[in-house]
């Protein structure tokens, strides 16, 4: 998933991203509110963490812009604000939760999750569908057999790759629309390395669940996710 993170305090920005990384991000960060305001209309962001007290511009009136601009992605407003009256403007604008400073890490990233799903159509508490689930927190996944459960292990990338394919379920996704959400702006992107990382899925999570259409891109077999057989 790919996140923007607009927070103008330094020191609070890099230690989220690196934390926001570890939990399986791809995430780009602006310490100008402009900057973010761009980076947010021009990047496919999957989710934002956007901060109200920034130098150059508030970051309510970015939220109103990107709104706007008819930009649905999910936005959580960090701020160290936290009277009434801001958190019923932010709303107003467009926003999707709000988290008041200081919190606790565990906090941001539960809410993140559950804005991801919402936005996803998904309710519950984890990413499943049929008999696979997704544990965000082990970045790995859950296989439900009549023989039992069985758990894979995944790495940082195939999590990611995965996740995105199962909050999308009924997309076929391209390689290169995978290469978008699964990395960050500065990381090296070639998209021939996801054919790589989907043949690893395949051989942990069994051949038919992931398809290829030739030429369009890859999707989720639904029917052998749900088959009880
Ligand atoms: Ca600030």
């Amino acid at each position: 998933m790919r996140l923007l993170l607009v927070e103008d305090h330094i020191e609070l920005c890099q230690e989220l991203r690196e934390k926001l990384q570890q939990a399986g991000f791809a995430v780009d960060c602006a310490t100008e509110g402009n900057e973010g305001r761009f980076m947010g209309e021009s990047e496919p962001y999957d989710i934002i963490i956007l901060d109200l007290g920034l130098p150059d511009i508030s970051g309510l009136n970015i939220l109103k812009a990107w709104r706007r601009r008819n930009i649905k992605t999910p936005v959580l407003i960090l701020t160290a604000r936290d009277a009434w009256h801001e958190k019923v403007d932010g709303f107003r604008a467009g926003a999707d939760d709000y988290l008041s400073k200081p919190f606790h890490f565990e906090e941001l990233l539960v809410r993140l999750h559950a804005l991801l799903k919402r936005s996803a159509g998904m309710g519950g508490n984890d990413i499943a569908i049929g008999r696979l689930k997704l544990d965000e927190f082990s970045q790995s996944a859950q296989w439900s057999a009549a023989d039992g459960v069985r758990n894979i292990i995944l790495t940082g990338i195939e999590f990611r790759i995965l996740r995105y394919m199962m909050l999308h379920p009924r997309h076929i996704v391209s390689a290169s629309q995978l290469v978008e959400h699964v990395y960050d702006f500065n990381a090296e992107k070639e998209s021939n390395v996801i054919e790589v990382y989907i043949s690893r899925l395949r051989k942990k999570l069994g051949k038919n669940i992931i398809c290829n259409r030739r030429g369009q891109g890859y999707y989720l077999n639904l029917d052998a996710l749900h088959d009880t057989h």
